[in-house]
C-alpha cells in the first residue's frame, strides 16, 4: 500500500482550508457535504462562515428575506447589487428553485423577472399553474458575474458557494413546506439532492432527498433561451412543459405516484 508523506498530508490539509475556509474539517468533508444529505449540508463540521450565521431566530419569509439582505455568508455579496430572495405564496404547494439571480434580477431585486423568468411564466401559464401560487427562489441569492466588455456575464457559482447559501433555501422550505420542489437546472438539483446529477437522465421524475422533500428536476429556462435554433428551443420548451406536468399531475393525485 502506498503511504502518503507527512508533508503531502499537510499540504493537502492547507489546500483544503484555503478552498473551503474550513474549521475542524477537511476537503473530504466539504465534498461529503456537497454530495450528501441535507443533514451533512446543515450539520457541523461546516464552513466557518455561511448563511447559517445570518439566519434570524424567528423564521418567517419576511424575517428571512430581511436577514438575507445583510448576509455575508460567502463573498458573492461583494459584487452584487443586492440579495435577491425568493418570492411567492407562503403556502405554495410548489417551490421552484433556480441557480442564482441574473443581471435583471440583480438590478431589480426580484427572482425570475428577466428573459428566463418570462419563459417560465409562459410555461406555468401553459400548464395552468398560476405564478402567484408558486414560490420561486434560487439556490444562491447573489448574482455571480464577470465583466465582458459592457456586459455582466453570468458565472456559475462554486459548490462551496451553493453550500454556504443553502441555509436560506432550507429555511424557506421549512417555512413553506411545499408538496414538491422543482429544480430548474443542475445547480438547484445539486443543492436539493446533495449530489451531481445529469438533467437528461433524471428530469421529469419524482425524486426524494434525505430530508424527505419530493423533487422534480428539469432544465433551467435560460438554457432553452441559449439554444440557437428555433426548432431546438421549441423542442426543449415542450420538454419543460412535460416535466412541469409531472408535478401538476402529482399534485392532483399524489397517491397515484
Ligand atoms: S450568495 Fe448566499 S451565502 Fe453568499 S452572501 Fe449571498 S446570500 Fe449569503
Amino acid at each position: 500500500m502506498q503511504r502518503r508523506s507527512r508533508s503531502g498530508g499537510r499540504s493537502h490539509r492547507k489546500k483544503a482550508v484555503a478552498v473551503g475556509h474550513l474549521v475542524g474539517t477537511s476537503k473530504y468533508n466539504v465534498r461529503r457535504e456537497a454530495m450528501g444529505s441535507a443533514r451533512t449540508f446543515d450539520s457541523k463540521p461546516r464552513l466557518s462562515i455561511s448563511a447559517a450565521d445570518f439566519l434570524p431566530a424567528e423564521r418567517s419569509l419576511d424575517s428571512l428575506q430581511q436577514a438575507a439582505e445583510t448576509c455575508r455568508g460567502c463573498e458573492l455579496y461583494k459584487n452584487a447589487t443586492q440579495t435577491v430572495f425568493g418570492e411567492g405564496a407562503s403556502n405554495a404547494r410548489i417551490v421552484m428553485v433556480g441557480e442564482q439571480p441574473g443581471d435583471v434580477e440583480d438590478r431589480q431585486g426580484h427572482p425570475f423577472v428577466g428573459p428566463a423568468g418570462r419563459l417560465l411564466d409562459r410555461a406555468l401559464s401553459d400548464v395552468e399553474i398560476r405564478r402567484k401560487d408558486v414560490y420561486i427562489t434560487n439556490a444562491v441569492k447573489h448574482f455571480k458575474w464577470i465583466q465582458r466588455g459592457k456586459r455582466r456575464m453570468h458565472q456559475r457559482p462554486l459548490i462551496r458557494q451553493v453550500i454556504a447559501c443553502k441555509p436560506w433555501l432550507r429555511a424557506e422550505l421549512l417555512v413553506i413546506r411545499p408538496a414538491v420542489v422543482v429544480c430548474l437546472g443542475a445547480t438547484a438539483a445539486q443543492a436539493m439532492l446533495g449530489r451531481v446529477i445529469l438533467i437528461s437522465k433524471e428530469r421529469g421524475k419524482l425524486l426524494r432527498n434525505q430530508s424527505g422533500d419530493t423533487i422534480c428536476v428539469t432544465i433551467h429556462p435560460s438554457a432553452i433561451l441559449r439554444l440557437r435554433e428555433e426548432s431546438q428551443r421549441e423542442r426543449e420548451y415542450q420538454r419543460l412543459l412535460s416535466d412541469i406536468r409531472v408535478v401538476s399531475d402529482y399534485l392532483d393525485n399524489p397517491t397515484a405516484q
